[in-house]
């Protein structure tokens, strides 16, 4: 039988947990109360060998509202949005638009990223479709090697492609791009501090 201070501790986790899952919900359209804790998402997961948290633990921790661990883990920065996931999971969790949305959350809140490059790809790819509608790969990896100072990272292959080519050095904008950038203003990005 409980006492009053286990009553109180089970009561705690499940008010701090709810603002968390209902934000999932709200946003990700997705109920995490259906999880089976079943494991498959986990298994199937193409990068789960080198996550810090894996899938099925993530969900987890988001009924137990341990936002703040949530928001700091590796495995953010190291999801590839592959799908995997979701397509073995038997209550259709959508774990990818999960991770997108705790990675928009701690990115809004200035915490650091454990993969400073993933970051900086991120903001690239994203300024890049915002300016031109599409990602124009040569100047994407030009721009992301010099950011990340690794000025001759991938440069063989890029001037293999180019002589092949498959990387157009100049930039093409789509037809519509007011189009996209209406998209933008509709969800800007308000990073703290
Ligand atoms: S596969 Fe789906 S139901 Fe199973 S543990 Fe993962 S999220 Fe939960
Ligand atoms: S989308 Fe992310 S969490 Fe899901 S299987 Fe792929 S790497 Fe793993």
């Amino acid at each position: 039988m409980l006492n009053t201070a286990d009553f109180y501790h089970v009561w705690r986790i499940d008010q701090s947990s709810n603002a968390l899952k209902e934000e999932i919900k709200e946003h990700c359209h997705t109920d995490i109360e259906m999880c089976l804790e079943c494991g498959k998402c986990s298994g199937g997961c193409s990068n789960a060998h080198i996550f810090d948290i894996t899938p099925r633990k993530i969900i987890q921790l988001i009924k137990m509202g341990e936002e703040a661990k949530l928001l700091r883990m590796d495995a953010l920065w190291s999801c590839v949005a592959c799908q995997l996931c979701v397509d073995r999971c038997p209550s259709s969790i959508n774990i990818p638009r999960i991770m997108d949305y705790l990675r928009e959350k701690s990115y809004n809140q200035s915490i650091p990223a454990s993969r400073p490059n993933v970051e900086l790809f991120h903001e690239l790819m994203l300024g890049h479709i915002k300016r031109f509608g599409r990602v124009p790969e040569a100047l994407l990896s030009v721009e992301f090697n010099l950011r990340s100072k690794q000025y001759t990272k991938d440069a063989q292959m890029g001037m293999k492609m180019f002589f092949k080519g498959k990387l157009n050095p100049i930039p093409a904008r789509v037809k519509d791009i007011k189009k996209v950038r209406r998209m933008f203003r509709n969800m800007p990005m308000q990073r703290e501090g």
